[in-house]
Order: C-alpha cells, then sequence, then structure tokens
C-alpha cells in the first residue's frame, strides 16, 4: 500500500485582533476561512507576557451551534456559567465545552507571574447537534496523554488517537483530531490524516517544512493548510519545532455565523439573539 502525502496548499500568518472585553489576541483561523477549514471554524492564539493585553478578559457571552475547547499552557482561565458551573483551566488542561443549544458564560484569563499561554479552537456541530444538551469535558493535568516519540520529540494526544493512543476527550460529535507536537532537530514525523478530513498545523514554536514537496521553512505563528493525501511529513528545522495538529471531517452544511453563535440559517441566528435579549436563550436541562 502506498500513501500518499498531503502537499502544503495553503499557508498564512496568524493575525493580531481583539476580542471580548479588549483581550489582544492572534487568530490563526476564523476570519473567512469557514470552508477551507471546515469541521474547524476558529482558532485563537492568546500566548502573551504583556498582562494588560488580556487582562479585561471575556465577560459573559452566549454560545450555541458550536464546541469550543480551551488548551493551556501557562496561567488559567477561570470559568463560570449559565448551568451553575464553575471551575479554572489551568496549565496542561484542556476544557472541551459543548454549547449545544446554549451556554452563557465567561472566560477570564489569569497569567502565571505575567505570563499567558492557550488556545481556544471551535469546532462545528452539525445541522442535528446544534441543539443538543450543553456539556463539558475537563480533562485535568495529568490527563493529557503524552506520547514519547522514540529519538524525534514528544506528542500531547488532545483529541482523536494517534498510532494506538487515545486521547482523553471521548465521544466526539464531530470526528476530529487534535495533537501538540514538539519535534527534536531536524526530526521527521509521519502523521496519519485520513484522506478528505481538513487538515491543518499551526506552528507554536520552532520552525519546520511542512511536505516534503515544500521546502519552504514555516515558524512560529504560521497556519499550514495541507492538501488532500493520506499522511503529513513534517520536518523540523535546526531548533526543532512544536505544532498544533488538527485533522477533522468536514460537515458540509451551511454556516450562518454571528460572532458566538453558529448556526444553519439566518433565521436561526435572528432567533438565538431574540432568546437571549428575552432571557430564554438557556434552555438548561
Ligand atoms: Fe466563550
Amino acid at each position: 500500500m502506498t500513501f500518499e502525502n498531503r502537499p502544503v496548499w495553503k499557508r498564512w500568518n496568524s493575525k493580531e485582533t481583539v476580542e471580548g472585553a479588549g483581550v489582544k489576541l492572534r487568530r490563526a483561523f476564523g476570519f473567512f476561512e469557514k470552508t477551507l477549514t471546515d469541521p474547524f471554524l476558529l482558532l485563537d492564539d492568546f500566548r502573551s507576557d504583556t498582562e494588560k493585553d488580556f487582562i479585561a478578559g471575556f465577560p459573559w457571552h452566549p454560545h450555541r451551534g458550536i464546541e469550543t475547547v480551551t488548551y493551556m499552557l501557562a496561567g488559567n482561565m477561570e470559568h463560570q456559567d449559565s448551568l451553575g458551573s464553575k471551575g479554572v483551566v489551568g496549565p496542561d488542561e484542556i476544557q472541551w465545552m459543548t454549547a449545544g443549544s446554549g451556554i452563557v458564560h465567561t472566560e477570564m484569563p489569569h497569567s502565571e507571574k505575567g505570563v499567558l499561554g492557550g488556545f481556544q479552537l471551535w469546532v462545528n456541530l452539525p445541522k442535528d447537534h446544534k441543539m443538543m444538551n450543553p456539556r463539558y469535558q475537563d480533562i485535568r493535568a495529568g490527563g493529557i496523554v503524552e506520547v514519547p516519540l522514540s529519538g524525534i520529540g514528544k506528542m500531547r494526544v488532545i483529541a482523536g488517537g494517534f498510532d494506538k493512543w487515545v486521547g482523553p476527550v471521548q465521544d466526539l460529535i464531530t470526528h476530529v483530531h487534535y495533537l501538540d507536537i514538539s519535534l527534536d532537530p531536524h526530526a521527521v514525523i509521519d502523521i496519519p490524516a485520513r484522506k478528505g478530513y481538513t487538515t491543518i498545523a499551526y506552528v507554536i514554536g520552532g520552525c519546520g517544512r511542512f511536505s516534503p514537496r515544500d521546502r519552504e521553512m514555516c515558524c512560529d505563528h504560521t497556519v499550514v493548510l495541507f492538501g488532500d493525501g493520506d499522511v503529513a511529513t513534517i520536518e523540523a528545522g535546526e531548533l526543532g519545532a512544536r505544532f498544533l495538529f488538527l485533522s477533522g471531517k468536514p460537515i458540509r452544511e451551511t454556516v450562518a455565523w454571528y460572532g458566538p453563535i453558529v448556526m444553519n440559517t439566518e433565521e436561526e441566528i435572528r432567533q438565538a439573539f431574540n432568546e437571549y435579549e428575552n432571557g430564554t436563550f438557556v434552555k438548561g436541562r
């Protein structure tokens, strides 16, 4: 059996933007690429060592129709929501929140000695699950599967799987793989990525080449969107490379998106905002 290497189809840099109550962050995607990144909607990178850039946080706001995945590396994200839950997502922890029919929450970042590190990914829900009951999966420190890659680096499996390792986030509605891969200098890795799945890497450290046919060095803040194939082959540069690796089954439905609410039609968006205004947004459970 021969495997087809995925080429690099497009690459770009995450862009600075302002979200929440004035948080300066970098958006890897989520501006206009939704048909390219389906089933992923958005990836925000809030790594910062400038406290005033993030201290305002993300006060009360609604979500419907999506899942949000918060992955922290440094500092923590304190959250509180309309279901009455409260908690903190700390370093090396994940919160996979299925907003479903609706959650209203706050997310307030706190630094660790002035440093904040983390990412928030939005995964779309298919039409028949957009109004499901909201739920959380909290993965505590130590719960992420750490895979030693002999002689080439290490990998954290957050969701989906790699080889015989399976990530701790279970029962995913939209089938996705979410990996955090650190490669030693000049190491080469083959990552299986199912044909037809949208596959993206986001570089968060060092540099690497993301296809044997593309010699361009991609460094921190670069988004790599792969073309189709069975396997992504990545070669780290001389200082190694660290990147988030996402692969997911496209949903291929119409997307109506306004801020934190992502539905299939404009009518559903209007309805969601009307409900938010008249206090009937949260369906509870
Ligand atoms: Fe939120």
